[in-house]
């Protein structure tokens, strides 16, 4: 239980719903910033404006899975009104004030690190990545069906990478049917794609082995997709870039050259939302509770 923890919850979209549903079950006082047009009412959470929250009492604040942008401005899709975070609101809260966010940027790195206050990234932690996994790689069938003219079952896939993301894509490709090539540079991916049955190559092999690729799906967060790359492919192939922004394909080539590539960011809020809410709420639940009993074995 959370009771006693007084929670700011600043933005966010659908997702942030099962985090407030979970935090709220959990007895936590919750003060929902950003969330005027949201209809239903948890019981134990304040609908609020930002000047109107204590924050000199608040024991932990939630922003949405994206932070905020380079200039504090957090996004919510429950307001019209613009919400900020600034260095001078941390600096009201109490110094072990703890900031949870799904990813970060130079921004909210600056804010935390000059007021001393601890920022929690989720989407650094294995076990959100591997979880969120499953909604992605289902957003990626998505994209596969809606883009091509074939079936997955008995396409060729070229996978590259063999992260957290990229396991489960060449797992449920193959699963549904695909011949899955997956490109890595370490050995011991080398050995896990073969362990999976599934043909492993080097990434500097990648030239050759996209020569008869139907879908290429890139997981690498740094340009692997290059021009010389895209100038091998059939002329059919789809590109579907799940890494994050701006991605690893020459999108620009890709277009001259008639090829389709898709940049698909942030797909488990987009196909499973309340999926991809579940998880941070699960988590943020945990991290919560282990912060509380730490503050009460300190105190007794
Ligand atoms: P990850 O576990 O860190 O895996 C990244 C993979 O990229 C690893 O195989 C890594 O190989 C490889 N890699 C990194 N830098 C490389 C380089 N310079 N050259 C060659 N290989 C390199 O990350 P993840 O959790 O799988 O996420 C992958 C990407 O997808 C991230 O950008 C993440 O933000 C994004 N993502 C997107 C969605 C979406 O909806 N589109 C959802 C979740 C995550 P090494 O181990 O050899 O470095």
């Amino acid at each position: 239980m959370l009771t006693g923890m007084q929670i700011a919850v600043i933005g966010g979209d659908a997702r942030q719903l099962e985090v407030i549903r979970k935090l709220t079950e959990q007895d936590a006082k919750l003060w929902l910033i950003g969330f005027e047009q949201l209809d239903h009412a948890f019981s134990g959470a304040v609908k609020e404006k930002m000047e109107d929250v204590d924050f000199s009492e608040i024991d932990a604040i939630i922003l949405p899975v994206p932070g905020t942008n380079l200039k504090g401005e957090v996004e919510t899709i429950f307001s019209n009104e613009i919400v900020f975070i600034t260095e001078e609101l941390l600096a009201k809260t109490p110094p072990n004030c703890t900031i949870y966010s799904g990813i970060s940027n130079a921004y909210l790195n600056g804010i935390t690190k000059k007021t001393n206050r601890k920022l929690i990234q989720l989407f650094e932690r294995d076990d959100v990545a591997i979880y969120n996994s499953i909604p992605t790689v289902e957003g990626t069938i998505m994209m596969a069906i809606q883009h091509t003219d074939f079936t997955i079952h008995g396409s060729k896939v070229v996978v590259l990478g063999l992260g957290r993301v990229g396991m489960s894509v060449a797992r449920t490709f193959k699963a549904l049917g695909a011949k899955v090539k997956v490109g890595a540079r370490r050995s011991e991916h080398m050995a896990r794609i073969t362990e999976m049955a599934l043909h492993p190559f080097h990434l500097d092999q990648l030239k050759d082995e996209i020569k008869d690729a139907d879908i290429c799906i890139n997981t690498i967060p740094v340009e692997v997709v290059t021009a010389s790359v895209i100038a091998q492919m059939p002329s059919h192939t789809l590109i579907i870039d799940l890494a994050s922004k701006p991605g690893g394909t020459d999108f620009r080539y890709a277009e001259k050259r008639g090829i389709k590539a898709l940049l698909a960011p942030g797909l488990p809020g987009i196909v499973a939302p309340k999926t991809a809410g579940k998880i941070l709420a699960n988590v943020l639940s945990q991290l919560l509770t282990d912060e509380l009993n730490k503050r009460k074995g300190k105190t007794t």
